[in-house]
Formats: structure tokens, C-alpha cells, sequence
């Protein structure tokens, strides 16, 4: 299915061609059909898996398809979510996927001057993305009503009842009208939120999809600590152990993995290389014998492998580690398929430490540590540990405070946040 299948309009199919999806996601082919046709839905979802595509581009579709030009001081929709890195981030998505569409988008949350934010509400706006405090801060004070909103969508449900929002959020959905289009997500759903769900959602569709994280469940990860120029000596030693029949080496540039391929075959171990810049024929041949089972090594970048379903892939090696926690998951969910086990292994050296803890906080679960390997680099592990330390006292403080500190980045931004991670030993830009 394309997205083009799903019968979006013109300026949001440009939008979404232009940010490079070339299919949607489960989520994404499940949600949008409902969403449409304008029905409440029930989302079981969480960060990482399409999840904003699925509710922006329908909501951008059918304001479009109701033009109306929102009162002052009022929004047509309203996206509650409980963080505000989640917020910016939805509101950067609206941006993106409706930049064809001349609506008027506002994003508020607390923490910061409240001035821009009420300027930015004055004129109306079609879609607002907000916190619940500062949200009802600003219909305290008037600058803001809900009297008019057309489409309410509740992000994070169980996030905002473990942050303690949940009293908040009940108060607002007080102030909604009673006819409105529901959109209610949440990444599990204990009784609490359940309840909330039913209370807001008339005869909802019901969307679920694997978390992000629970795909990794029935996979043995582990880290290995290597400097970086040992990395092509412990990908050797790994392969002489016979029990890796099907192995995925991931690399972040194509010029990573020419040069990983070339290694492995003087070596004596063949492989192929799959990357944007070899021709689709030359990428189907490769992945055929990998199939078929006459290579053993496919050595490959993260956006080559979105398409790879290869049946028994008995490892993934991260060569790197992907600076985009989601890329984790995607690469390690090559192994492991239709309820197979599998094993990933990840080098990691000392300037992707801090990639290994945001991939951590994604999966909400450690990797375990392999020091048994001869090129085991305790200083290297050191250094994450103090660290790691040091972001789990950030995020004490802020669950004390209730409130992310400014020094958190954005989810995908990377530990060395701007700096560009140059692949396999490359020298200058290379990209995957
Ligand atoms: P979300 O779950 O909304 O946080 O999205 C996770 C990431 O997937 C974001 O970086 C999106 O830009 C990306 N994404 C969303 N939909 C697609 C798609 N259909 N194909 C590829 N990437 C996508």
C-alpha cells in the first residue's frame, strides 16, 4: 500500500513525498482510512511508530475539506500531549505535512515567556498543539476558548496520568463542546485510561500496533565496547563463531559499508553491499543471495533496509550505532521475525555512548554489556556510565519539578546534537 492509496489530497501527498516516506506505517494505513471519514479513534500506539503522520494528515485533510477561518482567539484543533519536546515536535509535523495548506499552526507549553504564545492565539489558528498547564493558564486569563473546536486529539493518555497531568486534562475536556471529532492515543491502556478513553470517545475504531519497543522483546541485544579503529578486527572475530549464519551489518554511510564489505572479503568472508547509491537491480540481486543463502554477510545502510524481510536472519550487527533510537529498533527487528529469536550486537565506541543511553530510554530497558570480547574497551564503557548517571539524575529532577529541563534535546537529534558522525572510518560527508 502507498500513500496514495489512501486517497490524501494533492498539496499533503506533495508534503509527504517530500519528507521521503514512501510507504506508511501500520499505524499509518490503519488509522488514516477512519480518521477520514472523520470517526472517533482509539490509537494504541506510541512515539516512534508514524504515530503523528497518522493523526496530522487526516486532521490537515479534513480541516481543508471544512474551510472555515477559526474566531479570534480560538482553534479549530486542539493536540494535547503531555511534554513539551513532544509538542514542538508535533507542531514541526503539522508544519512539514501541511506546508501546501495555508492554515495557521501555534504551539504553547510552560517554562517560557507566555507573551509570543498569546500573540500567536490572538488571530485564531487551525491547529493548536499544547501542554494542559499552560493550556488552561491561557484560557484562564481569556486568551484562549475552546467554544469552537472541531477536532480534540488526547496524545500519551498513560503519560499524562504517570506525569500527573490527568486532573488537568479532565478540566479541559470540560471546556470542549459536546460535538467534536475524538482522536484519544495512548501507548498501554490500564483501567484509569480506559475509562478516560470512554469517556471521551463515541463508538471509536480501534487501532493497535506493537510498541516500538516490545518488537525488541524476543531479541538478545548486547554492547560491545571497542574503539573505533578496532571495530573491523572485532567484526572479524565475530564472524568466526559459525553460529552467526545470517547476519545484517548496519552501517550509517554507503562509504561505511563499501568499506565494511571490502574488509570481510579479504577476510575470506563474502558479502554484499545494499545502499542508496547502488542501482535497484544491483540491491535485488544482493538481497536474492543473501535469501538464498550464498552469502552470508549483507551489509547495509538504514535506509536500504527498510524494504529487507529476509526470513532467518540470525543477527544484526550495529557496526554503528544509529544516533536515531528508532533506527535501533527498525534495524534490530530484522532479526527476529514472525516470532523467531534473534541476537543484535552493537559496537560502540566512545563517541556513540550517549546514542546507546537514548536508545535505552526508548526500549525502557538496559543492553547488557559483553566485556568477554578481546577488544573490550573499558574506558570506553566507563565513560558512558558516568554519564548515564548523570542523565538519570536530569531525569529525577524533572519528574520532581514536573517540567523537562531546557538542556534535553530533541528525540533524534543525536548525542553530539549538530555534529555530523562520520561512518566506518570515512573521512567528510557521506550520507546513508
Ligand atoms: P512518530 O511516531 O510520529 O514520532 O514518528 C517517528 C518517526 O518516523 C518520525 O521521525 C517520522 O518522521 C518518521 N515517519 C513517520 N511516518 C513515516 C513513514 N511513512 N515512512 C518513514 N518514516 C516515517
Amino acid at each position: 500500500m502507498t500513500f496514495s492509496d489512501l486517497g490524501l489530497i494533492e498539496p499533503i501527498q506533495r508534503a509527504v513525498d517530500e519528507s521521503g516516506y514512501k510507504e506508511p506505517t501500520p499505524i499509518q494505513r490503519a488509522a488514516i482510512p477512519y480518521l477520514l471519514e472523520g470517526r472517533d479513534l482509539l490509537g494504541c500506539a506510541q512515539t516512534g511508530t508514524g504515530k503523528t503522520a497518522a493523526f496530522a494528515l487526516p486532521i490537515l485533510q479534513r480541516l481543508a475539506a471544512h474551510p472555515r477561518r477559526a474566531g479570534q482567539r480560538s482553534a479549530r484543533t486542539l493536540i494535547l500531549t503531555p511534554t513539551r519536546e513532544l509538542a514542538i515536535q508535533i507542531h514541526d509535523s503539522f508544519k512539514t505535512y501541511g506546508k501546501y495548506l495555508r492554515f495557521r499552526y501555534a504551539v504553547i507549553f510552560g517554562g517560557v515567556g507566555q507573551n509570543p504564545q498569546v500573540q500567536a492565539l490572538a488571530g485564531g489558528v487551525d491547529v493548536l498543539v499544547a501542554t494542559p498547564g499552560r493550556l488552561l493558564d491561557l484560557i484562564n486569563q481569556r486568551h484562549l476558548h475552546l467554544r469552537d473546536l472541531e477536532i480534540f486529539v488526547l496524545d500519551e493518555a498513560d503519560r499524562m496520568l504517570d506525569m500527573g497531568f490527568i486532573h488537568d486534562v479532565r478540566k479541559v475536556i470540560a471546556l470542549l463542546p459536546s460535538r467534536r471529532h475524538n482522536l484519544f492515543f495512548s501507548a498501554t491502556m490500564p483501567p484509569d485510561i480506559q475509562r478516560l478513553a470512554d469517556a471521551i470517545l463515541t463508538e471509536p475504531a480501534k487501532v493497535e500496533v506493537a510498541p516500538v519497543s516490545s518488537t525488541a522483546e524476543l531479541i538478545d541485544q548486547s554492547v560491545m565496547y571497542v574503539e573505533r579503529g578496532d571495530k573491523k578486527s572485532l567484526l572479524r572475530h565475530v564472524l568466526q563463531d559459525k553460529a552467526l549464519k545470517r547476519v545484517i551489518v548496519f552501517t550509517r554511510t554507503k562509504r561505511g559499508a563499501n568499506q565494511v564489505s571490502e574488509v570481510l572479503a579479504k577476510s575470506g568472508v563474502p558479502s554484499e553491499a545494499i545502499h542508496g547509491n547502488k542501482s535497484q537491480g544491483a540491491r535485488q540481486r544482493a538481497l536474492e543471495n543473501f535469501k538464498a543463502g550464498r552469502i552470508r554477510v549483507l551489509v547495509a545502510t538504514d535506509i536500504a533496509a527498510r524494504g529487507i524481510d529476509v526470513e532467518g536472519v540470525t543477527h544484526v550487527i550495529n557496526f554503528e550505532v544509529p544516533n536515531v533510537p528508532e533506527s535501533y529498533v527498525h534495524r534490530i527487528g530484522r532479526t527476529a521475525r514472525a516470532g523467531a529469536s534473534g541476537i543484535a550486537i552493537s559496537f560502540c565506541d566512545a563517541e556513540e555512548r550517549s546514542f546507546i543511553r537514548d536508545i535505552e530510554k526508548l526500549t525502557r530497558r538496559p543492553i547488557p554489556v559483553d566485556r568477554e570480547q578481546p577488544y573490550h574497551s573499558a574506558s570506553v564503557e566507563a565513560a558512558r556510565l558516568v554519564s548515564a548517571g548523570k542523565a538519570k539524575a536530569t531525569l529525577e529532577k524533572e519528574q520532581r519539578s514536573g517540567r523537562p529541563s531546557n538542556r534535553r534535546r530533541r528525540r533524534g537529534g543525536g548525542g553530539s546534537a549538530g555534529k555530523p558522525h562520520q561512518g566506518a572510518g570515512g573521512h567528510g560527508r557521506d550520507t546513508p
